[in-house]
Formats: C-alpha cells, sequence, structure tokens
C-alpha cells in the first residue's frame, strides 16, 4: 500500500493562536491562504487558535491526517495537553513546533509521543512538507507495530489456553490410563484366580473319586478343565493385547537376525516335533523397536507356519525385501488362507478352525498388527489354501542405517539354514 503522505492532499489541522510567527508556519503550507484561495500542493489547512478548540474539532471526527502544535499553546500542564491531543488526533501524528530546535521540553514532548519537535524560527516550506511527510510514515509504522504486537499477544494468550487445555486433557488421560491399568491388572488376576482353583479342585474330584465315575463323568470333567485352561489363555491374551500398546520404554536399534535367532531357539521343540525348519534367508535389517515385542512378531507368524501345516516337511523361511522400509516376511509351506479371511485373520480372537483341529485363541495375529502398527509399520499378507501364507511387515528402520540400497540386498549370501530342507521361496 502506497503511504498517504506522498500521493493525496494531506488534511492539516494546525494548533496555534494570532501571531505573525503563527501565521508564517501557516502560510509556509498555504502560501495563498491569505487571498482566501484553496491551498495549492497537497495541502489543506485548517486552523485552531486554542487546545480546547482543537479537541472539539478532532472528537467532531473530523478527518485529520496530521496535528501541528504550536507549543505555545500547551500551558502549565504541557504533558497533559499533549497526551490529551495523542488520544484525539488518533492516527494523525502530532508535531509539535517549539521555539528552539535544542528546547529542553523537547525531549519530554517526544515521550509523550509526539512524532517530532521543530524550530518554528528555522522552518522552511520544503522542510515542513518533508517532516510532515515523514512523521506520517513514521505514525503510519507505528500503527502497524501496534496493531502486529495485539495480534501477537492474542495469538500468545491463544496458544497459552490451547496449552494449558491440552495440558488437562493430557492429565486427565493419564489417570483414565492409570485407572485402566489398575483394572486390567485386577480383571485378569481375580478372573484367573478362582479359574485355577475349579481347575484344582476339579483334578482333585477326578482323584478321589474316580473309582465312583464312568467314563462318561471323567470325560466331562476332562471338558471343564479345558475350558478353564482356554479361559485362563484368553484372558492372558487378552491383558498381553493390552500391555503391548501401554510399552512406554524407548524404541532401540534392534538386529532382526539376532531377534530370529532367539525366537527359534524358543520354539526348538515345536519344530522338532513337527519335523520341520525355520530358514533365515540372507540377514535381517536393524529396525528400531523392542526386542521382546518384535520377539512376540517373529514369535507368532513362525509358530504360525508350523501349527497351521499339513505339509510332510513344515518349513518357515524368514526373509527381508529391499525397500525403504525394508518389508520383512515370514513364508510357511502349510494349508494357506482363503482371500475372504485375509482381513479377519487379524481381529481378535477370531479363529478360521476349530479347537479340536488346531489350538489357540485367535489372538496372536491381532497382537502381531497391533506391534506393527504401533511402530507406524504395516502388515499384510499373501495366501491361497493349499499353497501357503507369506505374511509381509514393515518397521521403521534404525538411525543410521543405509538408504540405498540396504545391506541385505547387496549383500545376497546363501542364508543360514536350521536344517536341510528343499527350497521353499523363488
Ligand atoms: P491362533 O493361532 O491362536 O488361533 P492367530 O491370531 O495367530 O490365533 O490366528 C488367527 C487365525 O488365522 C488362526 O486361527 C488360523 O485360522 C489363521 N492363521 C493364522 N496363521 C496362519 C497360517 N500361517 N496359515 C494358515 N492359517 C493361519
Amino acid at each position: 500500500m502506497r503511504p498517504k503522505a506522498v500521493v493525496e492532499t494531506i488534511r492539516a489541522l494546525w494548533i496555534a493562536g494570532d501571531s505573525p510567527a503563527a501565521d508564517r508556519i501557516a502560510n509556509l503550507l498555504c502560501p495563498a491562504r491569505g487571498a482566501g484561495a484553496a491551498c495549492p500542493d497537497h495541502f489543506d489547512l485548517t486552523q485552531a487558535r486554542s487546545l480546547d478548540e482543537a479537541l472539539e474539532l478532532l472528537d467532531s471526527h473530523r478527518a485529520i491526517d496530521v496535528v501541528l502544535f504550536d507549543f505555545e499553546l500547551a500551558g502549565p500542564a504541557e504533558s497533559a495537553a499533549l497526551v490529551r491531543l495523542q488520544t484525539a488526533a488518533g492516527t494523525a501524528p502530532v508535531i509539535v513546533l517549539g521555539d528552539e530546535d535544542d528546547d529542553p521540553q523537547a525531549p519530554a514532548a517526544m515521550r509523550q509521543g509526539a512524532q517530532d519537535w521543530l524550530p518554528k524560527t528555522e522552518l522552511t516550506a520544503p522542510a515542513l512538507a518533508r517532516a510532515i511527510r515523514h512523521a506520517m510514515i513514521r505514525k503510519q509504522i507505528e500503527m502497524d507495530l501496534r496493531r502486529q504486537f495485539v495480534r501477537q499477544r492474542r495469538a500468545r494468550s491463544r496458544s497459552q489456553r490451547q496449552t494449558a487445555e491440552l495440558r488437562a486433557r493430557v492429565e486427565r488421560l493419564d489417570a483414565e490410563n492409570r485407572e485402566l491399568d489398575d483394572f486390567v491388572h485386577v480383571v485378569s488376576h481375580d478372573l484367573k484366580e478362582p479359574l485355577r482353583g475349579i481347575h484344582a479342585y476339579c483334578e482333585l474330584f477326578a482323584d478321589d473319586y474316580r473309582h465312583h465315575m464312568d467314563a462318561a463323568g471323567v470325560d466331562r470333567l476332562r471338558a471343564i478343565m479345558a475350558i478353564c485352561a482356554r479361559l485362563e489363555k484368553q484372558i492372558g491374551d487378552l491383558s498381553t493385547y493390552y500391555r503391548v500398546g501401554r510399552v512406554k520404554t524407548t524404541a532401540v536399534r534392534v538386529d532382526l537376525n539376532a531377534v530370529v535367532d532367539g525366537q527359534v531357539a524358543s520354539l526348538r521343540t515345536m519344530i522338532d516335533r513337527s519335523g520341520g525348519a525355520v530358514r533365515v534367508k540372507g540377514p535381517l535389517p536393524t529396525v528400531q523397536g523392542h526386542p521382546v515385542l518384535l520377539g512376540m512378531v517373529f514369535g507368532n507368524l513362525i509358530s504360525n507356519g508350523l501349527k497351521y501345516n499339513r505339509a510332510h516337511r513344515p518349513v518357515v523361511e524368514i526373509g527381508a525385501m529391499a525397500g525403504q522400509p525394508a518389508i520383512i516376511y515370514v513364508r510357511d509351506n502349510g494349508i494357506g488362507i482363503a482371500p475372504e479371511h485375509h482381513e479377519a485373520v487379524f481381529d481378535l480372537f477370531r479363529r478360521l478352525h476349530g479347537r479340536k483341529e488346531y489350538e489357540g485363541t485367535g489372538a496372536g495375529l491381532t497382537i502381531v498388527r497391533k506391534i506393527i502398527t504401533g511402530y507406524g509399520g504395516r502388515i499384510w499378507l499373501e495366501s491361497e489354501p493349499g499353497h501357503g501364507s507369506t505374511f509381509f511387515f514393515t518397521l521403521p528402520p534404525a538411525a543410521n542405517e543405509p538408504l540405498h540400497p540396504p545391506h541385505w540386498a547387496r549383500n545376497r549370501n546363501p542364508g543360514r539354514e536350521r536344517s536341510p530342507s528343499a527350497p521353499l521361496c523363488p
């Protein structure tokens, strides 16, 4: 926006009594004034003979661009006069005209907000016109700064209010979470205890009364014990599912090779009993996470690959595909999953098979997905009934991991085979 001071007629209010000196100043801006003509050269001059007359004029919303104030009219309470004038002038700058350039009152007047102090005696028309224009520009800048300051203060107090609201919400949420933690802890312990009691009494009953029961009675007791065990496992899975999302420790660099080695060692009995093998194809990446949670991911996927498997020799293969982030896969040669169930298998307690066919609670994949998505990763699968299943997932790479290409893509070593088996993957 072009400043008004440069382009349009400037409406000046000259506050001065009747004196030759005052007339001289008026004539500097408006030389033709005496002849009753309008002011030439960009100025429109109005004269007020007293401070009160000037204030009345300004209060009546008369449009004024600059106020020129002869300090002789200020009277003994000059600073009060200046403050009143400033307030009434609003956005128009107030220029004070005094006797001398180095008048001792000049600094005080400037501190009261006057835009300039000009010596009446030495003024020339061009100097006065220039001083007026500059004062208007300065005032405009001052007003802009003031508006900016007010906007910033409002924004600051708004953001302080929002921060306080957020803090209160976080505190409420923390309290609710603590309550929920206690609830889950109590529920899981308090529910498991009576279940174990029922289980133990059933065992005692079966022992003490085995000679008084027929085979059907023993079967029913066994069924009760199995239900107790299943319920206890389900409660355990539920509380694991809840706790997985509540891990508070910071994620660290985790070498997935070590994680898989640990899981294979833990599942050794299951692997041997199945007569199968777990193979790792090429080195796995190092990611950002928690070793225990990532162990649960691989533990679940490996054991499912061996469990849902009717192959003569069950094989689970683990590998990683180049990319950013890396895509890790766990592939089996098991029974496979029909495409319409590819999403449902991740639902809590959702099972595709009866317990008699395959043991389980249906919580494993739900927990796996919660861990992966908790790290901002994704999990999906490719599978056809009778053609095995491949679970793919992504995890955030550890800090300082190379971007392109990942080392496991460059370093194609033959992989570490846990036991000899026919190649499973292309
Ligand atoms: P669980 O194994 O305890 O039943 P999961 O959540 O691990 O629970 O799996 C949910 C269901 O998905 C299983 O009941 C099974 O029907 C199916 N499933 C999971 N993994 C596989 C797999 N590798 N091959 C075939 N079916 C699978």
